[in-house]
Protein backbone atom coordinates (compact mmCIF):
# COMPACT_ATOMS: atom_id res chain seq x y z
CA UNK A 1 0.00 0.00 0.00
CA UNK A 2 1.08 3.54 -1.06
CA UNK A 3 1.57 5.79 2.35
CA UNK A 4 0.29 8.66 2.52
CA UNK A 5 1.39 11.75 1.19
CA UNK A 6 3.45 14.50 3.05
CA UNK A 7 0.80 17.20 1.75
CA UNK A 8 -2.28 14.63 2.78
CA UNK A 9 -0.55 14.26 6.07
CA UNK A 10 0.15 17.73 6.68
CA UNK A 11 -1.82 19.82 9.04
CA UNK A 12 -5.21 18.19 7.96
CA UNK A 13 -5.60 15.13 10.03
CA UNK A 14 -8.31 15.34 12.32
CA UNK A 15 -5.95 12.26 13.66
CA UNK A 16 -2.91 13.27 16.08
CA UNK A 17 -0.86 10.68 14.65
CA UNK A 18 -1.46 8.06 11.70
CA UNK A 19 -5.22 7.62 11.03
CA UNK A 20 -6.18 3.95 11.63
CA UNK A 21 -5.59 2.89 7.55
CA UNK A 22 -5.15 -0.62 6.90
CA UNK A 23 -5.47 -2.26 3.81
CA UNK A 24 -8.21 -4.77 2.22
CA UNK A 25 -6.18 -6.37 -0.79
CA UNK A 26 -3.76 -3.64 -1.27
CA UNK A 27 -6.71 -1.20 -1.31
CA UNK A 28 -6.77 1.76 1.36
CA UNK A 29 -9.67 1.87 3.83
CA UNK A 30 -9.69 4.89 6.79
CA UNK A 31 -11.22 3.04 9.42
CA UNK A 32 -12.77 5.73 11.15
CA UNK A 33 -16.55 6.54 12.74
CA UNK A 34 -18.80 8.73 10.61
CA UNK A 35 -18.09 11.56 13.65
CA UNK A 36 -14.55 11.22 12.49
CA UNK A 37 -15.14 11.59 9.19
CA UNK A 38 -17.61 14.67 9.64
CA UNK A 39 -14.69 16.19 11.75
CA UNK A 40 -12.39 15.13 8.48
CA UNK A 41 -14.70 17.41 6.37
CA UNK A 42 -14.98 19.93 8.89
CA UNK A 43 -10.92 20.47 8.68
CA UNK A 44 -10.86 20.28 4.95
CA UNK A 45 -13.22 22.87 4.89
CA UNK A 46 -11.45 24.93 7.37
CA UNK A 47 -7.84 24.37 6.04
CA UNK A 48 -8.20 24.84 2.58
CA UNK A 49 -5.79 27.57 1.42
CA UNK A 50 -5.48 27.23 -2.22
CA UNK A 51 -4.95 24.13 -4.71
CA UNK A 52 -5.11 21.14 -4.04
CA UNK A 53 -8.82 20.17 -3.60
CA UNK A 54 -9.06 17.33 -0.75
CA UNK A 55 -10.96 14.35 -1.63
CA UNK A 56 -12.87 11.70 0.13
CA UNK A 57 -13.94 8.36 -1.59
CA UNK A 58 -15.29 5.44 -0.54
CA UNK A 59 -14.09 2.13 -0.97
CA UNK A 60 -16.36 -1.17 -1.36
CA UNK A 61 -16.77 -4.19 -2.89
CA UNK A 62 -16.70 -3.32 -6.71
CA UNK A 63 -13.67 -0.58 -6.28
CA UNK A 64 -11.42 -2.83 -5.05
CA UNK A 65 -12.69 -4.94 -7.72
CA UNK A 66 -11.26 -2.54 -10.51
CA UNK A 67 -8.10 -0.99 -8.14
CA UNK A 68 -7.43 -4.75 -8.35
CA UNK A 69 -7.35 -4.67 -12.36
CA UNK A 70 -6.36 -1.32 -12.73
CA UNK A 71 -2.80 -0.24 -11.36
CA UNK A 72 -3.40 3.57 -11.77
CA UNK A 73 -7.02 3.20 -10.16
CA UNK A 74 -5.64 1.73 -7.19
CA UNK A 75 -2.93 4.52 -7.07
CA UNK A 76 -5.69 7.12 -7.66
CA UNK A 77 -7.49 5.73 -4.19
CA UNK A 78 -4.57 5.17 -2.29
CA UNK A 79 -3.71 8.67 -2.67
CA UNK A 80 -7.21 10.14 -1.43
CA UNK A 81 -7.34 12.19 2.00
CA UNK A 82 -9.89 10.15 3.12
CA UNK A 83 -11.05 6.75 2.53
CA UNK A 84 -14.51 5.60 3.96
CA UNK A 85 -15.33 1.59 3.90
CA UNK A 86 -18.86 1.33 1.93
CA UNK A 87 -20.64 -2.20 2.59
CA UNK A 88 -20.77 -5.28 4.33
CA UNK A 89 -18.17 -6.71 2.44
CA UNK A 90 -15.36 -4.59 3.79
CA UNK A 91 -16.80 -5.38 7.43
CA UNK A 92 -16.25 -9.40 6.38
CA UNK A 93 -13.12 -8.69 5.51
CA UNK A 94 -11.99 -6.33 8.61
CA UNK A 95 -13.66 -8.95 10.83
CA UNK A 96 -11.32 -11.76 8.77
CA UNK A 97 -7.74 -9.53 8.93
CA UNK A 98 -8.71 -8.44 12.98
CA UNK A 99 -9.56 -5.17 12.20
CA UNK A 100 -13.04 -4.91 12.53
CA UNK A 101 -14.57 -1.79 10.21
CA UNK A 102 -15.84 0.92 13.14
CA UNK A 103 -19.15 1.81 11.16
CA UNK A 104 -20.04 1.75 7.47
CA UNK A 105 -20.09 4.85 5.43
CA UNK A 106 -21.79 5.20 2.11
CA UNK A 107 -21.63 8.69 0.65
CA UNK A 108 -25.92 8.41 -0.03
CA UNK A 109 -26.13 8.35 3.55
CA UNK A 110 -23.61 10.38 5.00
CA UNK A 111 -23.77 13.35 1.88
CA UNK A 112 -26.99 14.44 3.48
CA UNK A 113 -25.71 14.91 7.15
CA UNK A 114 -22.44 17.04 5.10
CA UNK A 115 -25.30 19.23 3.54
CA UNK A 116 -27.35 19.54 6.57
CA UNK A 117 -24.01 21.03 8.30
CA UNK A 118 -23.12 22.66 5.18
CA UNK A 119 -26.76 24.40 5.56
CA UNK A 120 -26.00 25.63 8.94
CA UNK A 121 -22.47 26.77 8.66
CA UNK A 122 -22.94 28.20 5.13
CA UNK A 123 -20.42 25.96 3.08
CA UNK A 124 -21.29 26.21 -0.85
CA UNK A 125 -21.71 23.20 -2.88
CA UNK A 126 -21.47 22.19 -6.27
CA UNK A 127 -23.06 19.50 -8.20
CA UNK A 128 -21.11 17.36 -10.90
CA UNK A 129 -22.96 14.07 -12.61
CA UNK A 130 -25.88 12.32 -13.62
CA UNK A 131 -28.05 13.09 -16.28
CA UNK A 132 -29.68 16.30 -16.35
CA UNK A 133 -33.16 15.29 -15.67
CA UNK A 134 -31.77 13.75 -12.43
CA UNK A 135 -29.25 16.50 -11.54
CA UNK A 136 -32.49 18.65 -11.52
CA UNK A 137 -34.91 17.11 -9.72
CA UNK A 138 -32.31 16.42 -7.35
CA UNK A 139 -31.64 19.97 -6.99
CA UNK A 140 -35.31 20.75 -6.41
CA UNK A 141 -35.36 17.66 -3.34
CA UNK A 142 -32.46 19.40 -1.95
CA UNK A 143 -34.18 22.85 -2.30
CA UNK A 144 -36.79 21.13 -0.55
CA UNK A 145 -34.93 19.46 1.94
CA UNK A 146 -32.01 21.76 2.88
CA UNK A 147 -34.03 25.36 1.84
CA UNK A 148 -31.05 27.47 3.30
CA UNK A 149 -27.93 25.46 1.63
CA UNK A 150 -25.91 27.52 -1.16
CA UNK A 151 -25.75 25.19 -4.08
CA UNK A 152 -23.28 27.18 -6.06
CA UNK A 153 -23.72 25.49 -9.33
CA UNK A 154 -24.26 22.25 -11.35
CA UNK A 155 -23.00 20.19 -14.10
CA UNK A 156 -24.36 17.19 -15.37
CA UNK A 157 -22.02 13.99 -16.41
CA UNK A 158 -21.17 12.66 -19.90
CA UNK A 159 -19.64 15.08 -20.76
CA UNK A 160 -16.83 15.01 -23.18
CA UNK A 161 -12.97 15.73 -22.31
CA UNK A 162 -13.01 18.55 -24.41
CA UNK A 163 -15.86 20.16 -21.90
CA UNK A 164 -13.61 19.37 -19.02
CA UNK A 165 -11.73 22.72 -19.50
CA UNK A 166 -14.88 24.61 -19.07
CA UNK A 167 -16.67 22.51 -16.19
CA UNK A 168 -13.82 22.94 -14.02
CA UNK A 169 -13.23 27.11 -14.89
CA UNK A 170 -17.56 26.92 -13.54
CA UNK A 171 -16.69 25.12 -10.87
CA UNK A 172 -13.47 27.60 -9.89
CA UNK A 173 -15.27 30.70 -10.49
CA UNK A 174 -17.42 29.94 -7.50
CA UNK A 175 -14.65 28.20 -5.39
CA UNK A 176 -17.51 25.90 -3.67
CA UNK A 177 -16.23 24.53 0.34
CA UNK A 178 -17.55 20.66 -1.21
CA UNK A 179 -18.18 19.63 -4.86
CA UNK A 180 -20.08 16.20 -5.15
CA UNK A 181 -18.87 14.29 -7.79
CA UNK A 182 -21.33 11.77 -9.18
CA UNK A 183 -19.89 9.90 -12.16
CA UNK A 184 -19.62 6.57 -10.88
CA UNK A 185 -16.77 4.23 -10.18
CA UNK A 186 -13.85 4.19 -11.59
CA UNK A 187 -14.80 7.51 -13.50
CA UNK A 188 -15.84 9.71 -10.42
CA UNK A 189 -12.28 9.24 -8.95
CA UNK A 190 -10.10 8.82 -11.75
CA UNK A 191 -11.67 12.53 -12.76
CA UNK A 192 -11.15 13.95 -9.29
CA UNK A 193 -7.75 12.58 -9.42
CA UNK A 194 -6.84 14.64 -12.90
CA UNK A 195 -8.45 17.81 -11.74
CA UNK A 196 -7.42 18.28 -8.19
CA UNK A 197 -4.46 19.87 -8.75
CA UNK A 198 -6.54 22.47 -10.44
CA UNK A 199 -9.64 22.61 -8.67
CA UNK A 200 -10.28 25.54 -6.27
CA UNK A 201 -12.25 23.35 -3.72
CA UNK A 202 -12.55 22.73 -0.19
CA UNK A 203 -13.07 18.80 -0.24
CA UNK A 204 -14.27 16.91 -3.32
CA UNK A 205 -16.46 13.75 -2.27
CA UNK A 206 -16.64 10.83 -4.91
CA UNK A 207 -20.58 10.14 -4.02
CA UNK A 208 -21.45 7.39 -7.42
CA UNK A 209 -25.27 7.27 -7.77
CA UNK A 210 -26.11 10.08 -5.00
CA UNK A 211 -28.14 12.24 -7.58
CA UNK A 212 -30.20 9.74 -8.78
CA UNK A 213 -31.15 8.45 -5.10
CA UNK A 214 -31.88 12.30 -4.07
CA UNK A 215 -33.89 12.65 -7.24
CA UNK A 216 -35.98 10.29 -6.76
CA UNK A 217 -34.84 8.61 -10.39
CA UNK A 218 -33.83 5.60 -8.26
CA UNK A 219 -35.16 4.34 -5.00
CA UNK A 220 -33.17 3.23 -1.85
CA UNK A 221 -33.62 0.12 -0.70
CA UNK A 222 -35.82 -0.67 2.12
CA UNK A 223 -34.30 0.46 5.97
CA UNK A 224 -34.49 -3.30 6.96
CA UNK A 225 -31.76 -3.99 3.73
CA UNK A 226 -29.43 -1.06 4.56
CA UNK A 227 -29.56 -2.38 8.13
CA UNK A 228 -29.21 -6.16 7.04
CA UNK A 229 -26.24 -5.05 5.09
CA UNK A 230 -28.30 -6.49 1.90
CA UNK A 231 -28.98 -2.91 -0.55
CA UNK A 232 -26.88 -4.69 -3.09
CA UNK A 233 -29.02 -7.14 -3.62
CA UNK A 234 -31.97 -4.32 -4.01
CA UNK A 235 -29.29 -2.67 -6.37
CA UNK A 236 -29.11 -5.72 -8.28
CA UNK A 237 -33.01 -6.25 -8.87
CA UNK A 238 -33.33 -2.60 -9.88
CA UNK A 239 -31.01 -2.96 -12.45
CA UNK A 240 -29.54 -6.34 -13.12
CA UNK A 241 -28.08 -5.68 -16.64
CA UNK A 242 -25.60 -3.59 -15.83
CA UNK A 243 -25.39 -4.85 -12.01
CA UNK A 244 -25.18 -8.55 -12.47
CA UNK A 245 -21.19 -8.65 -12.94
CA UNK A 246 -21.21 -7.14 -9.46
CA UNK A 247 -23.47 -9.86 -7.31
CA UNK A 248 -22.23 -13.42 -9.51
CA UNK A 249 -18.68 -11.94 -9.77
CA UNK A 250 -16.91 -9.29 -7.87
CA UNK A 251 -18.88 -10.37 -4.68
CA UNK A 252 -17.91 -14.52 -4.68
CA UNK A 253 -14.34 -13.75 -6.18
CA UNK A 254 -13.85 -10.75 -3.29
CA UNK A 255 -14.80 -13.20 -0.90
CA UNK A 256 -12.58 -15.94 -2.05
CA UNK A 257 -10.07 -13.88 -2.15
CA UNK A 258 -10.53 -12.78 1.28
CA UNK A 259 -10.39 -16.32 2.66
CA UNK A 260 -7.87 -17.36 0.82
CA UNK A 261 -5.08 -14.49 2.55
CA UNK A 262 -6.50 -14.92 5.71
CA UNK A 263 -6.63 -18.92 5.56
CA UNK A 264 -3.05 -19.40 3.24
CA UNK A 265 0.21 -19.18 3.84
CA UNK A 266 2.27 -16.36 2.53
CA UNK A 267 3.95 -18.11 -0.77
CA UNK A 268 0.26 -19.09 -1.99
CA UNK A 269 -0.61 -15.39 -1.45
CA UNK A 270 1.66 -14.35 -3.40
CA UNK A 271 0.14 -16.37 -6.15
CA UNK A 272 -3.29 -15.16 -5.23
CA UNK A 273 -1.49 -11.22 -5.20
CA UNK A 274 -1.11 -11.53 -8.91
CA UNK A 275 -4.56 -13.09 -9.49
CA UNK A 276 -6.50 -10.79 -11.96
CA UNK A 277 -10.12 -11.58 -13.00
CA UNK A 278 -11.17 -9.75 -16.28
CA UNK A 279 -14.34 -9.78 -17.98
CA UNK A 280 -15.05 -6.97 -19.96
CA UNK A 281 -15.45 -3.91 -17.89
N1 LIG B 1 -22.85 8.88 -14.58
C1 LIG B 1 -22.44 10.08 -15.14
N2 LIG B 1 -21.60 10.05 -16.21
C2 LIG B 1 -21.12 8.89 -16.74
C3 LIG B 1 -21.51 7.67 -16.14
C4 LIG B 1 -22.38 7.69 -15.05
O1 LIG B 1 -22.84 11.15 -14.69
O2 LIG B 1 -20.37 8.93 -17.71
C5 LIG B 1 -23.75 8.91 -13.42
C6 LIG B 1 -25.02 8.08 -13.58
O3 LIG B 1 -26.02 8.82 -14.27
C7 LIG B 1 -25.36 7.82 -12.12
C8 LIG B 1 -24.00 7.73 -11.45
O4 LIG B 1 -23.09 8.35 -12.34
O5 LIG B 1 -26.06 8.92 -11.58
C9 LIG B 1 -23.51 6.29 -11.24
O6 LIG B 1 -24.30 5.66 -10.31
P1 LIG B 1 -23.94 4.17 -9.79
O7 LIG B 1 -24.88 3.86 -8.71
O8 LIG B 1 -23.86 3.22 -10.94
O9 LIG B 1 -22.49 4.44 -9.17
P2 LIG B 1 -21.39 3.38 -8.74
O10 LIG B 1 -22.10 2.32 -7.92
O11 LIG B 1 -20.80 2.83 -10.01
O12 LIG B 1 -20.42 4.21 -7.96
Amino acid sequence: MEPLSAYNMKNVSPWKEKPPTFSILGVRVDNIDRSTAMKSVRRYIANRRDLPARTIYFTNVHTIHLARKDNEFLRCINRADTVLPDGSGLTIAGKLFGNPIQENLNGTDLTPAILAEAQTKGWTVFLLGARPEALRRCEEQIKLRFPRLRVVGSHPGYFSSSEESDIVRSINNERPDILLVALGSPLQEQWISANVERLDVGVCLAVGGLFDFLSGVRKRAPLWMRRVGIEWIYRFFQDPSTKWDRVFIEIPFFLLLVLLKRFTPRSIQMFIGNLRLSHGK
